[in-house]
């Protein structure tokens, strides 16, 4: 990141200043766009994907405009390996759809294209136009927030419509320039984030900016420009108006690109957490030996690490972790009132992920898991007998164990219960793991089939 920071600074100093003037006042009306040659860039074909590149030279030798733009030419001009690669064209989605037999058309609100290749996945989406005369409804708004965005138009209305200025930049492959309407080269040299236009109306027009901001923040190291920042604690309460699945989507890209800690930091920062996650955020007000903030903080730089090395991360162990607090709680609360500890703790588990889905909704498969990693919580207390090596033997025992060295880690259950368990795991020979986790799937297996179907819990959605 420093390096390419420097290289940037290298070779853009006094050749990008369209958008100083802009900068000082912080809104951004389009300036005039800066063409970077192939020499004085370090995006080289050879870093990007080979399916982005097929459709790019396929849409051109068609007849069409077609750019890489956001993500990929931001994180490759940072040096970074960007997540994935999405192209901007002036073809209709029709149009790109008959020129690739691979392609899907996806999405009402913002149609797109979808090219398939194999388990690669090009999105491709048409310039967009912000004009608001639209007889066909295409484009809609209510209360200035957009609901269809399904007007085009050219590649610098396109431009204009982009969230931030780093990420309205253009690659393309006729000749191999990067193209700068906004001020995108400046900032990204700066490590800035600064929204298009004016802040409040782009917020407005789609609250999920207030989330992108804070996440392109956290994840490359920028601040947030004051003009972008300055509406964004004020306007926090329009995310109850995006919809919750959008919002479960938007959750897992927040913590789960390896800065969730710094991101979860910035989300309580600008009071965007208490909208994600109220009860959390009302948990993690009631400091108990300052525990539950420790909790949320460790399991988070877990996750980070857990990145950084390349394992993988599940979204329901980071469901669990976000949501332990207020479960935890009300568990506590429920077994003070006589209630037995397993009932509580169901109780509570259900009654959290139900008011949980009016913010950001969970899907069943991964709150059927997060219930198990709970749940087995108490399991770890019994080491008589073959416990434990059931316990082992479950599909979420590791889940689960990587939980309990977390409550460990937080204080919240004594370390020696951890030390048992990993001291339990060091004795046991690799192939009779093996063999008891088989033996116990089996087992469950058989006893559902005797079961008669559960209905699935009517909260957990
Ligand atoms: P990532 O590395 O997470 O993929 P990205 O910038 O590519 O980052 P995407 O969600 O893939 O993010 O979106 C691609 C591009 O589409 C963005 O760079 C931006 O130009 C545009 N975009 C995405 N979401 C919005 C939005 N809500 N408002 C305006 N423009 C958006
Ligand atoms: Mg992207």
């Amino acid at each position: 990141m420093k390096q390419a920071t420097r290289w940037l600074k290298k070779k853009f100093i006094g050749i990008v200043s369209g958008s100083k003037a802009d900068q000082a006042t912080g809104s951004c009306a389009i300036p005039t766009p800066i063409s970077i040659p192939r020499d004085e860039h370090n995006i080289s074909r050879a870093n990007i994907s080979r399916n982005a590149v097929k459709v790019l030279y396929r849409l051109n030798s068609a007849g069409y405009q077609a750019y890489l733009v956001g993500g990929g030419v931001r994180d490759l001009l940072l040096g970074r390996e960007p997540k994935d690669f999405d192209v901007a064209t002036d073809a209709s989605p029709e149009q790109v759809k008959s020129v690739f037999s691979n392609c899907r058309l996806i999405g009402r609100r913002f149609r797109l294209a979808h090219v398939h290749f194999g388990r690669e996945i090009i999105e491709v989406a048409t310039f967009r136009s912000n004009q608001e005369s639209d007889q066909r409804g295409d484009r809609q708004l209510e209360n200035g927030r957009i609901l269809r965005d399904n007007v085009y138009g050219t590649l610098e209305e396109d431009a204009q419509r982009r969230d931030f200025t780093i990420n309205a930049l253009y690659y393309g492959v006729e000749d191999f320039s990067v193209i700068d309407y906004a001020g995108g080269i400046d900032d990204l040299k700066n490590g800035v984030i600064r929204l298009l236009g004016d802040p409040e109306s782009r917020y407005r027009e789609d609250p999920v900016r207030l989330l992108r901001a804070v996440r392109f923040a956290a994840k490359l190291g920028f601040v947030i420009e004051p003009a972008t920042e300055s509406p964004m604690r004020q306007l926090a309460a329009l995310l109850q108006d995006v919809p919750a699945a959008r919002l479960f989507e938007e959750v897992l890209k927040l913590f789960l690109a390896g800065a969730a800690l710094e991101t979860f930091e910035k989300l309580r920062h600008y009071d965007l957490f208490a909208q994600l996650f109220p009860a959390t955020e009302e948990a993690l007000t009631h400091e108990d030996h300052e525990f539950p903030i420790t909790f949320v903080n460790r399991g988070l730089r877990n996750t980070d690490q857990r990145i950084q090395d390349n394992k993988p991360v599940t979204p329901a162990f980071l469901f669990a972790v976000l949501l332990w607090e207020p479960v935890r709680l009300r568990s506590d609360t429920l077994q003070a009132s006589g209630t037995h500890p397993y009932e509580a703790l169901q109780i509570a588990a259900s009654e959290v992920l139900s008011e949980q889905a009016a913010t950001v909704s969970i899907p069943k498969r991964f709150s059927y898991p997060m219930r198990d990693i709970w749940q087995l919580q108490s399991r770890f207390r019994q080491h008589n007998g073959k416990r434990p090596q059931r316990l082992q033997g479950h599909p979420r025992f590791r889940a689960a164990y990587d939980f309990l060295l977390l409550r460990a880690e937080s204080g919240e259950v004594d370390q020696a219960e951890a030390d048992w368990w990993t001291r339990f795991l060091e004795r046991q020979p690799k192939g009779e793991q093996q063999q008891e986790e088989g033996q116990e799937r089996q087992g469950r297996r058989r006893r559902r089939r005797r079961r008669k179907p559960k209905q699935p819990a009517a909260t957990d959605e």
